[in-house]
């Protein structure tokens, strides 16, 4: 009766997983000594009108947002009846990141302590399909007791939370959260590199010591280029992703003369960077396996959200501090309409797909093409497509595959015989037999350690020095029409990031406390 179908990648809804890996990351180095006053909570009459109008929504406010999650779980473990649903979920966060061998036995466990129903070991013989059986079974158990919490908790408990004070407290965070931004949120560090319309620079958030890097666009050089379609674009579909292998956007905001994108610190360098500077050209093979397979997850998550990368090339992939890497760069992503195609010739000379080059109309597929590509450069240390006739237009260009492309098998010449772009998806790449001994599920979960560790001491760019200068465009005015764009750009802190940083740098343990007995203690506010 309870039979569901289980996807090919399977990963339990962020309820059980987001927040388990999120380890404390240097708690309290450098913050301002004035961080208490930064995150003062405002009085809750204060909150009375974000009470009236914020949406009410179980999976918004309970489960993606990190402080919410945060704060009903609080609730629920002061409340007897709930906290045996906090250690079922609690376990079911520990079964999706174990290794397979010691999944199932894992599941059994929490199946015989928390279900209404015993699985034994024993009971199965053993062979690769009764196996496959009981790993299913146990699964499929796990899922469907995942369904029944979650029900569970949408409904009387998540009414009853809403009148705690933990949820006044979410109120008051959430006030924090609205706060105007602006470059005296940060302090500056250095310049990390240059873009199309302004500099990067490396800089902290004063409140929680958290460093990003701040993307700026001068405002003269984006009208004077027309680029406002364009930053708008790349700031709401940043702002839409939330996924450990994509940058994410943790705040947006204006100056007098630039808009700022703060983005995930990517200390690690690009990938060209790595596949050409040092040592020889290319990359180990366990190297090339586990970028590629990151940066699968990575297209993944865009694609789940209608949304088509079409910049795949080495420089837009980053590597953070630990070896994991990030897709950066959103400036040509476009969001795909529901079942709809774009055409378009986006993209770079020479990782351009055919159907790109020849002004077709396409969908998802030029992202597999390109990490089709991007497997071939780490491994030959060259680019595939060098000079092939990317010039032609209007035809479905013809140059010819290079004999080694092959070596990787991933992308196939016309889009309806690539990999990704069959029925199969996006399960078709990640099932390939190239990622043979990549565990997704644990990939996704963040707990798989990169083959290659930045030297922290190391700058994987090129000098400082070398990067020219950023001048200002002359003669160009700005206007009050250019006001209803800045405002546009100008939304400040991102939810799901910022709320990340509030728990990952431990100011929401020091700032989140009630008085005793869960009182509402009066100095603090209440
Ligand atoms: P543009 O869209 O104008 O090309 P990019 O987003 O590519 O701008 O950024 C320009 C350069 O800034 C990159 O090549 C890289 O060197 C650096 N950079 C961009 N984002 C980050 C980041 N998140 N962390 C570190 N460096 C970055
Ligand atoms: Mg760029
Ligand atoms: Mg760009």
């Amino acid at each position: 009766s309870d039979v569901i179908n289980i996807p090919f990648l399977i990963l339990l809804p962020p309820l059980f997983s987001t927040c388990f890996h999120l380890s404390l990351a240097g708690e309290g180095k450098g913050r301002s000594w004035r961080w208490r006053d930064m995150l003062r909570f405002p009085h809750i009459s204060q909150c009375m009108t974000l009470a009236n109008t914020i949406e009410r929504r179980f999976s918004s406010l309970c489960v993606e947002q990190p402080i919410g999650r945060e704060l009903f779980r609080l609730f629920c473990q002061s409340t007897c009846e709930l906290q045996s649903c906090i250690s079922l979920l609690d376990k079911m966060a520990e079964y999706e990141v174990k290794s397979d061998e010691e999944r199932t036995g894992f599941g059994i466990q929490i199946i015989n302590r928390f279900l209404n129903r015993q699985v034994h070991l024993n009971s199965f013989h053993s062979g690769i399909a009764f196996i496959t059986l009981l790993v299913q079974s146990v699964l499929q158990s796990v899922l469907c007791a995942y369904r029944y919490v979650y029900e569970y908790l949408s409904g009387e408990p998540f009414f009853q939370y809403q009148q705690s004070m933990f949820f006044d407290r979410f109120l008051q965070w959430k006030m924090l959260e609205g706060q105007p931004v602006t470059k005296h949120t940060f302090r500056w560090y250095r310049l990390l590199g240059k873009g199309g319309f302004g500099e990067v620079w490396a800089c902290q958030v004063r409140a929680s010591g958290k460093m990003y890097a701040c993307k700026k666009l001068e405002k003269t050089h984006v009208k004077k280029r027309r680029g406002e379609a364009m930053a708008l674009n790349e700031k709401l579909i940043l702002e839409k992703l939330n996924s450990r292998f994509v940058v994410s956007l943790a705040y947006a905001y204006e100056t007098k003369h630039s808009l700022c994108l703060v983005l995930s610190i990517m200390n690690g360098g690009d990938l060209r960077f790595h596949i050409y500077n040092i040592g020889t050209p290319g990359l180990e093979w366990d190297r090339v396996q586990f970028y590629a397979a990151e940066v699968c997850c990575g297209l993944h998550h865009l694609h789940q959200q209608n949304i088509v990368y079409r910049d795949l090339k080495p420089e837009n992939i980053l590597l953070d501090h630990n070896g994991h890497i990030r897709i950066s760069d959103l400036g040509l992503a476009v969001m795909l309409s529901e079942g709809s195609l774009v055409r378009g010739r986006a993209g770079t000379l020479g990782y351009m797909a055919p159907e790109v080059i020849s002004h077709s109309y396409y969908g998802k597929s030029p992202d597999w093409w390109g990490l089709g590509c991007l497997v071939y450069e780490m491994t030959a240390g060259k680019p595939p497509f060098k000079g092939h006739g990317e010039r032609m237009n209007g035809c479905f260009p013809t140059f010819s595959i290079p004999p080694s492309f092959t070596l990787c098998s991933l992308p196939l010449y016309y889009p309806a015989q690539r990999l990704g772009c069959q029925q199969s998806g996006v399960e078709g790449v990640m099932s390939h037999s190239f990622f043979g001994t990549i565990n997704f599920r644990r990939l996704e979960a963040g707990v798989i350690e990169a083959p290659f560790k930045p030297d922290p001491r190391a700058v994987y760019c090129q000098d400082v020095q070398d990067i020219d200068e950023f001048s200002t465009v002359k003669g160009v005015m700005l206007e009050k029409t250019d006001n209803e764009f800045y405002m546009k750009f100008n939304t400040g802190r991102v939810a799901i990031p910022w709320q990340t940083e509030m728990i990952e740098m431990g100011c929401f343990k020091e700032l989140n406390v009630f008085g005793p007995q869960g009182s509402r203690p009066a100095d603090l506010d209440w």
